[in-house]
């Protein structure tokens, strides 16, 4: 029997490499997806987006409950939390979606291979080999390869996780919600983390090295988590540095130094949510001429990298944003572009961020300083969500949409929402802007009511300072 060529061979299945094999599949391509781990859909399926959303839910349910008189609801304060019940839910969902994935790979004819994959150079007569570790055959052979091997999440130096000092992966699968946790890293992981267990009951502090939350975000979102999450009784300290971890008799203590002042603080259980490191070593890319910059690899405008044949994508590339829904169009973009069909390039500034702690954070485009540092004369609409009419029915008031617009003729730069549902909310910004849409022509667009989106439509019009709820 001959070798199969592959048009395509994906190593790793995460939402970057599944989505890219669906398309593969979709046009028509010869395709492999590589996954050393037992399942498919890596980081974001497994230990990242989809298992912290399911238990995010049930913390919003829970926090809802808590509001028991309030709501009308009779007998809730001896409602209590059943963990497992919990853990065998979110487990559940995401069991549901990796069949899913398997369903998905049989129904686009893409080739699972189970192993280890690993580039082994230059391709020879326009054939690249991808060494298979521990699999047979030890080897595929394809015209193409998409590097994406995804992340996994930094230490401190010198620390291993392990049941007390946790991980993203670890603190999914707890066996009871701590009493106490320090989160050390306020990034959406950790804010996420943050606002799962506070709800669940226990006593969270966190620790930013940078001067505020969710640094990446516009700063008076950040204000306004840092505003809500005190009256939560979330602690934390900015400015942070963290000098030191330790085991202690009741948990763990963490030494760290705010203005030159030293503190040291104990929980049961620490979290070190401090970003992703690219997993970028080990899969042969010394052998090729793929150029890497900070452990991240470099791409153009196709996800090509500078070893033809070899594509990257996901969260090992640089100058994109380390999200799920990033790596999934990027993949799109590279074997759309290697089937030779047109491709539209990826906009970094078009790629929605989206934290789902509560209030939920959704944001896009540039913030207010970026604007401005980039010199842009801008207009703001900012509406909060005390004036809207939904907001006052799911009982959520705080939080605020800003528009940054452009001055002179008012296109919107971004658009940036603290509140409740602000990651479904910011899809409809997200068009705004790949439309090239101005705050005027948002401003006359019909929005329904009585819905959350209405703040949107009276952001628009506060540019003019003329929003009609406020
Ligand atoms: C707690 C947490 C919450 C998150 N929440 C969100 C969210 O809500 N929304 C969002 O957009 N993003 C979220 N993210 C980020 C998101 O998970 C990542 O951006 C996304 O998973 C990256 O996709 P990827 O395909 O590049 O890599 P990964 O998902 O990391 O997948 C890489 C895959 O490659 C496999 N692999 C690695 N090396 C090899 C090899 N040599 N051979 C074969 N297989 C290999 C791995 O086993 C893995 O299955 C979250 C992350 C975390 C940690």
């Amino acid at each position: 029997m001959p070798e199969t060529i592959y048009d395509v061979a994906i190593i790793g299945s995460g939402p970057a490499g599944y989505t890219a094999a669906i398309r593969a599949g979709q046009l028509g391509l010869k395709t492999a997806l590589i996954e050393k781990d037992d399942v498919l859909g890596g980081t974001c399926l497994h230990v990242g987006c989809i298992p912290t959303k399911a238990l995010l839910f049930n913390a919003e349910v829970y926090d809802h409950v808590k509001e028991g008189p309030e709501l009308g609801l009779e007998n809730t304060a001896g409602v209590t939390l059943n963990w497992g019940a919990i853990q065998k839910r979110k487990q559940g969902i995401v069991d549901k979606h990796t069949k899913g994935l398997s369903f998905l790979m049989r129904k686009n004819k893409v080739d699972v291979v189970r192993g280890y994959g690993k580039l082994t150079g230059p391709a020879s007569g326009g054939i690249h080999t991808v060494a298979l570790d521990g699999s047979d055959p030890p080897s595929i052979q394809a015209k193409n390869v998409i590097l994406c091997s995804g992340s996994v999440a930094r230490m401190l130096p010198g620390m291993q996780p392990d049941d007390q000092i946790l991980t993203n992966i670890e603190i999914l699968s707890l066996n009871a919600i701590p009493k106490s946790l320090i989160v050390i890293g306020s990034g959406a992981v950790g804010v996420e983390f943050a606002s799962i267990y506070k709800s669940f009951g226990a006593d969270v502090t966190i620790l930013e090295m940078l001067p505020r939350y969710v640094p990446v975000e516009d700063e008076e979102v950040s204000k306004e988590l840092a505003r809500v999450y005190r009256k939560r009784g979330i602690n934390g300290f900015v400015n942070a540095q963290v000098e030191k971890v330790e085991k202690t008799t009741n948990g763990v203590g963490v030494t760290f130094t705010v203005d030159g002042k030293q503190q040291k603080i104990e929980a049961e259980k620490v979290l070190v949510a401090v970003g992703r490191a690219p997993r970028t070593e080990n899969v042969g890319i010394e052998k090729t001429k793929i150029e890497v910059e900070r452990g991240f690899v470099k791409v153009d405008g196709f996800m090509r990298t500078a070893e033809p044949g070899i594509y990257a994508i996901g969260d090992i590339v640089a100058g994109y944003p380390q999200l799920a829904h990033s790596g999934a169009m990027e993949g799109i973009v590279a074997v759309t572009h290697i089937a030779g069909k047109p491709v539209k390039k990826i906009n970094p500034l078009r790629i929605p961020n989206a934290t789902y702690c509560h209030p939920e954070i959704g944001s896009v485009g540039l913030s207010e300083a970026k604007a401005k540092e980039r010199g842009f004369e801008v207009k703001i609409g900012k509406f909060p969500f005390t004036a809207n009419s939904r907001a006052s029915i799911v009982g959520q008031h705080d939080g605020f949409i800003k528009i940054v617009s452009e001055a002179k003729f008012g296109e919107i730069l971004g658009v940036h929402i603290i509140g409740p549902n602000a990651t479904e909310l910011i899809a409809e910004s997200v068009v705004a802007l790949e439309m090239e849409c101005t705050a005027e022509e948002l401003a006359n667009i019909i929005h329904a009511h009585p819905t959350l989106s209405e703040a949107m439509l009276d952001a628009a019009n506060a540019v003019f300072g003329m929003a009609i709820n406020a």
